[in-house]
């Protein structure tokens, strides 16, 4: 290829699903990647929780839930396209409180998400384990989402790279982009570890090293990693369908075969991927309280990854503020696999011109980082 459409930096969910859209759209696309593709998208629990991620007004909120609607078609394209099956359950999420310190809270979001709809339903202490038999009686009450779901991100993120590259799209894995080409403010490409690519647009989908990426362009999206570790448990006998998800953060996500994801814990500014003994013993301790037959399971392995997340928490979304031609599509924090089919869509219709999905993302535009100086000068 001689020159690309667009050339993508980053494998994960959201650089393969804009790449799939683009291509399925007949446009030209190269996806690059540092490392194996997806790094934070391969460890993620897999929740599509677009009700229980919002405590409050929120402009994403919208767009999570329409996201998590399209997983029961993109279930299917998916297998078609690739031969995946991302296996998306639908049992629904408790979400506890574990003990009355975490009441007030609960009961806050509870009110929010029943007065926009009703079919949340609220539990008593009594109540829950009759919703979930595998769940303690000893927590403070719980909210149930039924319309919240989950899939399994390492195989939603193999589909849709594999259906990209069904798709038309060529893949690099193990080949970081290095540096922007630009001339005259336009962008015209990018240096890579095998060369110079030519592409008439240029996409950072580069997760939590989005920041860094392009710091020559003068302008980077204040986006920082956040690493998460996670450990999954395998059950023999009788095992919960829902996923569990505590008030202080600590969630059990059930899987095919009875194996018990448990996450995940929370370290900002980090990029250490290793384990650490503190952090497992705290998931473990946290989600047996609430799962009491998670003691009697064997432990399968743990991980960790890292969630890229802006100051503001929302994603960044939309073209750069001084280089014509690039674009950012990063941030996406805790919710990046729930988001992951609407991003697709949305920047395909944006990159595309379509002026009402630029006005819906225009809370998630690069500029609103700016600063009034930098604004000055765009
Ligand atoms: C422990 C954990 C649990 C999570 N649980 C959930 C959940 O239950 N539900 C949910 O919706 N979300 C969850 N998330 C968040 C979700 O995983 C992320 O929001 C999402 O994966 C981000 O996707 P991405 O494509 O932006 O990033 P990534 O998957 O990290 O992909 C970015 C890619 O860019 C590549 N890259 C970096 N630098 C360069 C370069 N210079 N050139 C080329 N490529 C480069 C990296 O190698 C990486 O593969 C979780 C995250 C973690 C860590």
């Amino acid at each position: 290829m001689n020159r690309y459409d667009y050339l993508i930096a980053g494998g994960g969910v959201i650089g393969c699903s804009i790449a799939y859209r683009l291509a399925k759209s007949g446009l030209s696309v190269a996806v690059f990647d540092a490392g194996s593709a997806g790094t934070a998208s391969r460890a993620a629990g897999g929740m599509l929780g677009a009700q229980n991620e919002f405590e409050f007004e929120n402009p994403l909120m919208d767009i999570a839930i329409e996201s998590r609607a399209m997983f029961a078609g993109l279930q299917e394209e998916l297998l078609e396209e690739s031969g995946i099956d991302i296996e998306l359950r639908q049992a629904g999420l408790l979400k506890v409180a574990a003990s009355e310190n975490d009441l007030p809270a609960l009961l806050e979001q509870y009110g929010f998400l029943n007065g926009k709809d009703a079919s949340v339903q609220w539990l008593e202490p009594h109540e829950v384990p009759l919703a979930e038999p595998c769940m303690s009686d000893k927590t403070a009450g719980a909210i149930y989402l039924e319309k919240d779901t989950q899939v399994k991100a390492p195989l939603l993120a193999k589909a849709f790279l594999l259906s990209a590259v069904n798709a038309g799209v060529h893949v690099y894995e193990q080949t970081p982009v290095q540096q922007l080409v630009v001339e005259n403010g336009q962008v015209c490409g990018a240096k890579t570890s095998i060369g110079t690519i030519q592409a008439n647009r240029v996409i950072n989908a580069a997760g939590a090293w989005s920041g860094d990426l392009f710091k020559e362009t003068g302008f980077t999206p204040p986006v920082i990693p956040v690493k998460g570790e996670c450990i999954s448990i395998k059950l023999n006998g009788e095992a919960p369908l829902k996923t569990v998800f505590a008030v202080d953060g600590c969630y059990i996500v059930p899987k095919r075969n009875k194996e018990m994801l448990i996450g995940a814990t929370s370290y900002p500014n980090s990029f250490d991927t290793s384990v650490t003994a503190g952090g497992i013993r705290s998931l473990l301790n946290r989600a047996a309280h609430l799962l009491p037959v998670l003691n009697e399971g064997t432990i399968e392995r743990t991980w960790s990854g890292i969630r890229p997340q802006a100051r503001d928490q929302l994603p960044v979304i939309g073209a750069h503020p001084f280089v014509s031609g690039l674009y950012l599509c990063t941030g996406h924090y805790r919710n990046g696999i729930l988001l992951s089919p609407a991003t697709g869509l949305l920047m395909e219709r944006f990159l595309t011109g379509c002026p009402e999905t630029a006005k819906r993302l225009a809370p998630f535009s690069p500029a609103r980082f700016l600063t009034q100086k930098e604004e000055a000068t765009v």
